[in-house]
C-alpha cells in the first residue's frame, strides 16, 4: 500500500494531465457519434465499443470494493451504490438502448477511453479500500452526504432521460439526425452532458476526496468541450436552430 501522500501526487497529476487535455480537446473534435472520421484507423462496432470502454470502471471499483472494501460504513455502501448503479447502467444497459444501426467507433477512440476509466475505477477504488474513514454521525457529514445523493440522482434523473429523448429522435433502423425538443434542451443543446457533470459533481460531494475530484474535472473537461463541438454541428447542420440555445448552461455557456 502506498502512503496517502504519494497517492495523492499521482491524483494531481492525474488532474494536471486532464488541464493538459484541455485545449486539445477545445481544438480537436472527438471522434465519434456525429462527428465519426473513419480516418482514425481500424473501427469496431458501436455497440461494442461503448461495452467495452465502460465496462473497466464497474470491474475495477467493484473488484476493490470485493476485496476489502467495508460496506457496512455508509461512507462507502452511499458512494458505491451511487457508482455501481450509473456504470451498471452506462457498461450494460446504454449499449443495448443506443439505436446504432451499422454505426462504428474508432478503435483509438476506446483505448483512450478503456484506459481513462480503469485509471478512474483504479483511484476511486484504491482510495475506498486504504484511505476512507470510519462514519461517525456529525452535522457536516451527514450534510454531505445527504447533498451529494440530492445532487447525483438529479443528475442522473436528467442525464438519463435527455440521453432517451435523443435516443428516441430516431426510428430502430434509422442513423440520421434530427433537433430534439423536449425537457432541458429548450435551453441547451446537450442537457444530457449538463446531467453527468451534475451527477459527478454530487458523487464528488459525497465522499469529498481528490479521486473524485479528478473524476469530475475529467468529466467536465470531456463534456464541456463535447457539447461545444455538438452546439456548433447543430447550428451549422440545422439552419432552423434555435440560436438561444446555449451548449451545455442555460443562459451561460
Ligand atoms: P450524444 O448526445 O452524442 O448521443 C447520445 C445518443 O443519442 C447516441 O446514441 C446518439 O447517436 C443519439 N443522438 C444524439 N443526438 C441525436 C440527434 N440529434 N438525433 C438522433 N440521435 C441522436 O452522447 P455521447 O454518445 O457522447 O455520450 C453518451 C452518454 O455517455 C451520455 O450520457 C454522456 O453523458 C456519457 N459520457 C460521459 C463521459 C464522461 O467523461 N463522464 C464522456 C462521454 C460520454 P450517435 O451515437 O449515432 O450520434
Amino acid at each position: 500500500m502506498v502512503s496517502q501522500e504519494k497517492f495523492n501526487t499521482v491524483c494531481w497529476i492525474w488532474i494536471a494531465v486532464a488541464f493538459i487535455i484541455l485545449p486539445i480537446l477545445l481544438n480537436v473534435t472527438q471522434p465519434y457519434g456525429r462527428h465519426s472520421k473513419n480516418n482514425w484507423g481500424p473501427m469496431i462496432n458501436n455497440r461494442l465499443g461503448w461495452f467495452l470502454m465502460e465496462l473497466p470502471a464497474l470491474i475495477i471499483f467493484g473488484y476493490f470494493l470485493g476485496i476489502k472494501a467495508d460496506l457496512s460504513n455508509a461512507l462507502v455502501l452511499i458512494p458505491a451504490l451511487l457508482w455501481v448503479l450509473h456504470y451498471f447502467h452506462r457498461a450494460l444497459i446504454f449499449p443495448l438502448q443506443i439505436r446504432t444501426i451499422k454505426k462504428q467507433i474508432p478503435v483509438v477512440i476506446v483505448i483512450f477511453a478503456l484506459i481513462f476509466n480503469s485509471i478512474n475505477g483504479f483511484l476511486n477504488g484504491y482510495w475506498f479500500v486504504n484511505f476512507v474513514t470510519e462514519y461517525r454521525s456529525a452535522t457536516w457529514i451527514d450534510l454531505r452526504l445527504i447533498a451529494g445523493v440530492i445532487l447525483f440522482i438529479t443528475g442522473f434523473i436528467i442525464n438519463k432521460y435527455h440521453d432517451f429523448l435523443l435516443i428516441k429522435l430516431r426510428s430502430a433502423s434509422g442513423s440520421g439526425y434530427k433537433v430534439p425538443y423536449g425537457g432541458l434542451f429548450k435551453y441547451v443543446s446537450c442537457p444530457n452532458f449538463l446531467g453527468e457533470i451534475i451527477s459527478w459533481a454530487g458523487f464528488a460531494i459525497v465522499v469529498f476526496n481528490l479521486p473524485a475530484l479528478s473524476f469530475l474535472i475529467w468529466t467536465m473537461v470531456n463534456l464541456t468541450t463535447r457539447a461545444l463541438d455538438h452546439h456548433r454541428w447543430y447550428i451549422k447542420e440545422f439552419p432552423e436552430y434555435d440560436k438561444k440555445r446555449k451548449a451545455l448552461i442555460p443562459y451561460v455557456l
